[in-house]
């Protein structure tokens, strides 16, 4: 090691230290908006000379996507859906009352709702507003319980009191969209028809610039096309747990992450790579 040169340690803080370091030692660090378009200029204007351009950073090329994967099996690999449910039906009653909600607070609602009304048929011969109390806790409880009645009487008219194990007549149901059908057709049915974008997904797939979509059937479609299929259930779900555990909205644990290293995220707590605008939720 060259006299004078000290190995860069992470600041304490958690901090980066790198442009200040830089500014100090009359160097100054441009960076642009874009991967792979840094450059180093000295104060006054003459440029160091560019390093030759290799490849054009694609955050969605097969190997990151890999890595991402690869990281993502070592640190979740058993998980699925957190919601409780024993049928096919309790899931789709879980899914619906989780919108706007929290996993653990459906988890809280559901055990008494399931003994009270134990079949598809029981929901079915409720009017929504007896339904209401049972799960006002979650919220949008009076659309919540309009949906849960109506998926039940929709079940037991035109499907013989089975949910259905299709995508095109799941979206038949009351209350059911994308998000509710892919995570009933990939948790019960054990199906790989679509990825599940929930805020977790949402979230973390811009984060990581698998996306530079906000709508999420857009958001589906893009990672349709960049993991393969028969992940894409458990992707749906190492990601949501991923949201929870780390990658949380508002302050994500990135000294934790095992993304750290191949995350560029705008709104990192911690970094030890460049940042890219424009990747967050
Ligand atoms: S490094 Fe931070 S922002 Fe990136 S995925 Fe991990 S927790 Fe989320």
């Amino acid at each position: 090691m060259a006299r004078g040169v000290t190995p860069r340690q992470p600041a304490k803080t958690g901090r980066q230290e790198g442009v200040k370091a830089k500014a100090r030692a009359g160097w100054v660090r441009v960076e642009k908006a874009r991967a792979g378009t840094a450059a180093t200029a000295r104060p006054g204007g003459s440029k160091k000379p560019a390093p030759a351009r290799t490849k054009r950073y694609n955050p969605t090329a097969p190997e990151r996507v890999g890595e991402i994967l690869k990281r993502l099996d070592q640190q979740y690999p058993d998980v699925t859906c957190a919601l409780h449910h024993k049928t096919a039906w309790e899931l789709v009653v879980a899914t619906i009352l989780s919108a706007q909600s929290t996993d653990v607070n459906v988890n809280r609602v559901t055990p008494e709702l399931f003994r009270k009304y134990p079949t598809v048929q029981d929901f079915a011969a409720l009017k929504p507003e007896e339904l209401e109390p049972d799960v006002r806790s979650t919220g949008f409880f009076r659309n919540k319980s309009k949906s849960v009645v109506g998926a039940a009487k929709k079940i037991v008219a035109d499907f013989g009191g089975k949910v259905p194990d299709n995508m095109d007549d799941l979206l038949t149901l009351p209350g059911v969209a994308r998000k509710t059908a892919n995570v009933v057709l990939g948790t019960w049915f054990k199906k790989n028809v679509g990825v599940v974008v929930d805020t977790h997904v949402h979230r973390i797939s811009r984060r990581l610039e698998l996306t530079k979509n906000n709508d999420p059937k857009k958001i589906e479609q893009d990672l349709m096309k960049i993991i393969p299929q028969d992940k894409w259930t458990l992707f749906s779900h190492q990601i949501i747990w991923h949201g929870r555990k780390l990658c949380i909205a508002r302050s994500p644990k990135c000294a934790q992450c095992p993304l750290e290293h191949i995350c560029h995220a705008e709104d990192k707590t911690w970094t030890t790579v460049e940042t890219h605008k424009g990747a967050r939720a």
